[in-house]
């Protein structure tokens, strides 16, 4: 039997990944003791050492470089300060950018303490800044996945990690168009997992811009529904589009189609392209195309759409008298 003091490192030991995952679990115990997680000042997390410093990322070295051999440590704490990338935080989760600061070597050692977190499936504190100097919001949270190319991290909130970790194996017979939603997803036309969707679309298409127009800003990209989340459109990463918000709006106010076989893209019957603001005449140019029963589906309704103007416009009792 181990009589060795657990969980402490006051001798210098180095602690084990069952005794740094008690620690931080211990920690989210006195943070809820001391102050109410949805609105924490500052004070008590840097007392708590869950968050702390000046950057995005707190690592916490001192405690736990070593941990499961982890050189540079396992994450403690994110940092999301509200404004930047607003729209990259959601009710099940965040997307978090990988940092860029002019200090490579520090930006490096912090991502890889960052999958370290991941990899181990420890738990950190996800901190967001809803207004500079107001109190925090701390989400116990876990490093689900990361991109490289992409420079991001899928982080989800929660008590547990996320079970539900979706194949990444793309199967073809395997697409599911629609799933049942909740009367909450329904009526507000987001999934649950909007971060997790997000993240998935962004990774299977592997870019981060708009396949409409080529915006990059990610302030501006959504991951767009093809069959939508009211009509119990799945979050199956074929049933996405990354769309500036513009786009996303043109796109559901059927102004902008996308043919299901050719990847050609139409416009409403009066307008074109270019009144909306699209560069590209197709998305030949994506390395993966969105799924072919996805895209039949708009099409279909786009067409019926299409259908119900021209009866408008021409079967008009006041014009065919
Ligand atoms: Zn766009």
């Amino acid at each position: 039997m181990n009589t060795s003091t657990k969980g402490t490192t006051l001798s210098g030991e180095i602690a084990s990944l069952d005794q740094e995952n008690d620690r931080r679990k211990r920690l989210w115990i006195e943070l809820a003791a001391k102050t109410d997680a949805s609105s924490a000042p500052a004070s008590v997390l840097n007392e708590l050492k869950i968050f702390y410093g000046g950057r995005g990322i707190w690592v916490d070295k001192a405690t736990t470089q070593g941990v499961a051999g982890c050189e540079y440590g396992i994450t403690v704490g994110l940092l999301h300060s509200g404004a930047a990338y607003a729209d990259d935080l959601f009710d099940d989760g965040a997307i978090y950018h990988y940092p860029k600061t002019r200090t490579l070597g520090r930006d490096r050692a912090e991502i890889e303490a960052t999958k370290a977190a991941g990899r181990h499936r420890v738990p950190l504190f996800f901190t967001i800044v809803p207004q500079r100097g107001q109190n925090r919001v701390v989400k116990l949270a876990w490093v689900e996945k990361w991109d490289d190319e992409l420079g991001l991290f899928f982080i989800s909130f929660g008590d547990q990690p996320d079970q539900t970790q979706a194949d990444d194996e793309i199967d073809e017979d395997d697409f599911v168009l629609t799933v049942s939603r909740s009367a909450e997803e329904r009526r507000v036309n987001r999934p649950k997992r909007a971060a997790r969707f997000k993240y998935d679309v962004l990774q299977y298409y592997g870019e981060s811009r708009c396949c409409m127009c080529g915006i990059r800003a990610s302030q501006l990209l959504d991951a767009a529904h093809i069959v939508d989340v009211s009509a119990g459109g799945s979050d199956d990463k074929r049933n996405g589009l990354i769309l500036c918000a513009s786009h996303h709006r043109a796109y559901d106010a059927k102004l902008v189609v996308i043919h299901p076989e050719t990847h050609v893209l139409l416009a409403a019957s009066e307008l074109t392209l270019e009144d909306l603001g699209i560069l590209s005449s197709s998305l030949a140019a994506l390395p993966r195309k969105p799924h072919v029963k996805a895209l039949s589906w708009r099409w279909d309704r786009w067409q019926a759409r299409n259908e119900l103007d021209r009866r408008v416009t021409y079967d008009s009792p006041a014009i065919t008298g």
